[in-house]
């Protein structure tokens, strides 16, 4: 009985390889063979039919490739699991190609590989676009000018991508990723049935087997498996209907983008950093409370030609006074400062006060003072 139950441990292993790579469970006792050194899988059982068995060593060897593609091959962690426990900062790979280390990283099934000055992403999806990035100050330098390079590291990359796929798919029921014989595949996560998808962001119409077979990602615009559905509900009552996605016969990974970027912290001197820069001097320059309210009250304009200027409010700025913090930050960022003074409605503030003193407090109670003896204060509890 020996020899039964060993040729059905490799049969049980390629069930398991099938489900994680989504594929036929013929393809998959190949895939075994060929693990073993035979071309195909009829040809290892006419070996067996010739007394050949496989040894201990042979079943490891399987259940070693078997387990890079379905790692909850002993029951737990499941893929994911396996995933979310990792630290971030953690590597799933390291290794060298001419020369020029990298690290590969995955992340909520996504892959990123990383090199000095560039990195590669590849999505969940099958049929997502690798996106390479350049280092804008490593352009000139870097080995990603080589194609050759590229395509070294790409294939290396799409290498992890796909084992990640097929930990997902492992960790899901065979249904979500195999149609049956009527088409119809299982949502991974809440497991309607269907053997029609409709896509919430696009609004695109496809099969089960074009959505099972790009992991459960739109096949047209890669929305993520949540915004799949059994049904365009959100198109009731509109005039807007559902269009088909095009079935694409040998459908390939599409060829990289190529982005060069500037990651470098950028100071962006617009009006918005400018005036904050230029009133944080004006604070500098206030020594009393109604001269802060002053810094903080005033306006401040910032246009590219005409340079910068900035409005007081004569009530709490004292017109006397020069913006000495203010107008030397206005020399380092190389601008001209004009200072006007207005008098807009007189503040809440009571502006003489605001001289007095340079605490805070004193000042606030001083104006409370003020205003109950000869105004009226209103609280916010008041208009309750
Ligand atoms: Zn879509």
């Amino acid at each position: 009985m020996t020899k039964k139950t060993e040729i059905d441990q490799l049969k049980l292993l390629a069930k398991r390889f099938a489900h994680a790579t989504r594929s036929n469970h013929r393809d998959a006792l190949d895939a075994i063979a060929t693990t073993l050194s035979f071309p195909h899988w009829k040809a290892l059982t006419v070996e067996v039919g010739q007394g050949w068995m496989p040894s201990e060593d042979d079943l490891a060897k399987v259940d070693a490739f078997v387990r890079e593609y379905f790692p909850s091959l002993n029951g737990r962690p499941q893929f994911i699991e396996q995933s979310m426990s990792r630290p971030v900062g953690e590597p799933i790979k390291v290794g060298g190609i001419d020369g020029h280390a990298y690290q590969i990283f995955e992340f909520s099934g996504d892959i990123r590989m990383e090199g000095e000055g560039w990195r590669i992403l590849i999505g969940e999806a099958d049929f997502s676009q690798p996106l390479v990035e350049i280092e804008a100050t490593h352009k000139e330098t870097s080995p990603t000018n080589d194609r050759g390079f590229v395509e070294k590291a790409l294939s290396i990359a799409v290498g992890e991508a796909v084992i990640v796929r097929a930990g997902i798919a492992s960790d899901w029921p065979r249904r979500s990723t195999k149609p049956n014989a009527k088409g119809e595949v299982a949502h991974p996560i809440h497991g309607d049935m269907a053997a029609e998808w409709y896509c919430l962001h696009c609004d695109g119409k496809m099969t089960g087997t074009q959505i099972a077979g790009n992991l459960w990602h739109c096949p047209r615009c890669n929305a993520a498996p949540l915004d799949i559905f059994t049904s365009p509900w959100w198109l009731e009552g509109s005039r807007e209907k559902p269009t088909v996605i095009e079935n694409v016969k040998d459908r390939r990974q599409p060829e990289p983008e190529v982005k060069v970027l500037d990651t470098r912290p950028t100071l962006r001197l617009d009006e918005q950093s400018i005036s904050i820069l230029l009133r944080v001097a004006l604070l500098e320059d206030a020594n009393t409370p109604g001269e802060r309210l002053g810094a903080l009250l005033a306006k401040i304009s910032v246009d590219d030609e005409l340079g910068a200027w900035i409005t007081f409010d004569m009530d709490l700025w004292p017109e006397i006074k020069e913006p000495e913090a203010a107008i030397a930050v206005a020399d380092k960022l190389d601008m001209s400062l004009d200072l006007e003074v207005t008098c807009e409605t007189f503040p809440f503030a009571w502006p003489g006060l605001g001289q007095v003193t340079t605490s805070t407090s004193e000042y606030v109670q001083m104006m409370l003072d003020a205003y109950e003896e000869r105004g009226v204060v209103l609280r916010k509890k008041d208009d309750e």
